[in-house]
């Protein structure tokens, strides 16, 4: 869509970089005057790639935008391990509508950079927003008459200020969307809950890569909603593998299985967005090659997105809504096998689906208080059961029960006592 200059005359902050104090030989072509820089480009582009954007830019750049632009809003929603705040920017035609309003509209979420060596898609995200910002009304995708635009260019800000995959703790925050033990994929959590996004971007690289220009996949985990797949994966195979090499990018599918990477792993944020029943989209760009490419790709991606999702609005709306009530159902008719395991490539054996799932989970109040956390952060209902308490399956998040509290998940946090029997459940 709009290349960085598209915006400019739309521009109204200009500030004068002192490069000449940067300079030694007043003869290179480097010690030039003083150029004027407008305040809207990232530090990336201000220096023609060379170099990412800085936490201090990105600082600046997100508080110039959010000052200029009527179609933005933008707060902080956590705080990194070593105290960065992640922020949340909102942008929407003519303007973001309030918050506890936003959710009831159709809404695409961009997250740049859980992985801090991965630096190509928060530059992506900054540029994206901004020209969104900017560009003239006429210009704006076709998508941005209803759907409202969510984008957290840096969810590990720590992680990029060191150039680190981890978070400053260690922690895979890209492995962490269900025990949701940092800060980081508390965030993103708390974002989904509230603003129940349809559909989620999670821009990514392979730093050791040199081809091809992206790879690209869907939620495999077999409990996310099958419609809520199958438009997740068209929007690869049918739109994305369509689109992209038409602009001479090359595309593949991300870690063809079976087995890892592109399993089903519900701590990766592609599964557990849908598994919360918004479409998902991991993209990778590869991280040898130069560093302006590798941000066009991703930024033509997130505009491809919105144009897909403007396209099938109606599908994706029906879908996304239908998700939770349809989950619920089968939670409560037990008429489907829960996955522990498996993917729509990897197809589970026996022994790693609960067939028939149990209609709830019994909890000591001790591990209610361990489990809490989650509970709220992925909008789980529990009920008192005499000492006891109960986490039942027949709710919209039961897309998550069994694999937060069954013993044979693959990493529960607590484990609770299934009840299967038609006695503790009633026939199914
Ligand atoms: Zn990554």
């Amino acid at each position: 869509m709009c290349a960085p200059s598209a915006h400019r005359a739309h521009l109204f902050a200009i500030v004068l970089i002192p490069i000449l104090e940067a300079c030694s030989d007043p003869g290179l072509v480097c010690c030039a005057p003083p150029e004027e820089v407008d305040s809207h480009l990232t530090g990336f582009e201000q220096r023609s790639g060379l170099g990412f954007t800085t936490h201090q830019e990105e600082l600046a750049f997100l508080a110039a935008v959010d000052a200029e632009s009527d179609r933005v809003r933008i707060t902080e929603v956590g705080t990194s391990v070593q105290g960065r705040p992640i922020h949340l920017v909102r942008i929407a035609h003519p303007k973001p509508s309030p918050d506890d309003q936003i959710a009831a509209g159709p809404v695409l979420f961009v997250v740049g950079t859980q992985h801090g060596n991965e630096p190509a898609g928060r530059e992506a995200a900054l540029q994206f927003l901004r020209d969104l910002a900017f560009v003239e009304a006429s210009l704006l995708p076709d998508a941005l008459s209803t759907v409202t635009v969510l984008v957290i260019p840096t969810a590990n800000p720590d992680g990029r200020f060191a150039n680190t995959r981890r978070n400053a703790d260690n922690v895979d925050i890209n492995r962490d969307h269900l025990a949701l033990v940092t800060p980081e994929a508390r965030a993103i959590a708390q974002v989904i809950r509230d603003f129940r996004p349809d559909l989620v971007v999670d821009a990514h690289e392979r730093p050791s890569a040199t081809t091809p220009d992206l790879q690209l996949l869907w939620p495999r985990n077999l409990n996310v909603y099958g419609p809520v797949r199958d438009l997740s994966r068209a929007l690869v195979e049918d739109h994305l593998f369509e689109q992209l090499p038409v602009s001479g990018r090359t595309v593949e599918l991300y870690g063809p299985g079976p087995g890892p990477p592109g399993d089903e792993n519900e701590g990766i944020l592609r599964n557990a967005v849908g598994l919360r029943h918004a479409l998902g989209l991991l993209v990778e760009s590869s991280g040898q090659q130069g560093a302006q490419r590798r941000a066009a790709v991703h930024q033509e991606t997130m505009n491809e997105v919105l144009e897909f999702f403007g396209n099938r609005s109606g599908e994706i709306v029906t879908a996304v809504t239908a998700a939770p009530g349809a989950k619920e159902a089968i939670g409560r008719e037990r008429s489907e096998p829960f996955y522990l395991f498996g993917a729509d490539d990897n197809a589970p054996t026996p022994d790693q689906a609960l067939n028939p799932p149990p209609c709830a989970y019994e909890l000591s109040t001790e591990q209610v208080t361990t489990l809490q956390p989650q509970l709220t952060l992925l909008g789980l209902q529990t009920e008192q059961d005499g000492s006891n308490v109960l986490l039942h399956m027949d709710q919209p998040m039961m897309t998550v029960v069994p694999l937060l509290v069954d013993a044979d998940a693959r990493r529960p946090i607590v484990a609770g006592v299934p009840r299967v029997s038609e006695v503790e459940c009633g026939s199914p």
